[in-house]
């Protein structure tokens, strides 16, 4: 025992001790360090996370807005060939099949003078200006509803990419360019949606792709 105590209070001894306390001090030191970092960078992660979440939050309300108000808005509809009569179009023209590379046809034609103005048959924002092999000269609107308003075959375009335009704004004339070269001229006028309507699905001939369309004649 008296060794025991002799060894502890030996001077080495009691050099070896303070040596593994300086040690273990900025050890601990260390640790508690690291440790507060770490629940600073946490902290700051979740305020950063919590940030986004509510930026996520305030975005998500301003789509769900804009989407509301698109299916809210009144669609007030004319028939995008100025002056056309019921005679100028086939009763059964929508959906007509076998409809060429097309399949069905998923629109109307209306059959007009080369030349005769082609107005917006809605309101809404013109979202594409195209040539195309099939469709020639077309314009597409976004307008009400979510419903896409595309206008082929026109001799010319009055509108530009991106403007608003009102139901009757004249937005070209009729013509026959793309596939409608040779045949009379026409307007194809056909109205899509965004949001498919899946309850017009049926099996009839591409009855797949009714979800997709509107048939235009009862608006004209
Ligand atoms: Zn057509």
């Amino acid at each position: 025992m008296s060794e025991h105590l002799e060894n502890l209070e030996h001077p080495e001894n009691i050099k070896k001790s303070e040596a593994s306390k300086k040690q273990s001090s900025p050890k601990k030191h260390r640790k508690k360090r690291d440790a507060i970092a770490r629940f600073n960078l946490l902290s700051r992660w979740r305020v950063r996370l919590r940030k986004r979440l509510r930026q996520l939050k305030k975005l998500t309300i301003i789509a769900l807005v804009i989407l509301i108000v698109g299916f809210l808005l009144p669609e007030r509809t004319v028939n995008p060939v100025l002056g056309a009569t019921d005679k100028d179009w086939n009763k059964k023209s929508f959906w007509y099949y076998p409809w060429g590379r097309s399949g069905a046809h998923r629109g109307v034609d209306i059959f007009g003078k080369k030349g005769q103005p082609v107005v917006s048959a809605t309101d809404g924002f013109v979202v594409s200006v195209k040539d195309r092999s099939l469709g020639g000269k077309t314009i597409t609107i976004l307008g009400p509803k979510w419903r896409l308003h595309y206008y082929a075959h026109l001799n010319d375009r009055r509108v530009h990419l991106g403007k608003w335009v009102r139901a009757g704004k004249i937005i070209g004339h009729v013509g026959r360019t793309g596939n409608a070269v040779g045949k009379m001229p026409h307007v194809h006028y056909s109205i899509s949606t965004i949001f498919p309507y899946i309850w017009q699905r049926d099996n009839g001939p591409y009855g797949s792709l009714k979800m997709w369309y509107v048939d235009p004649m009862p608006r004209l």
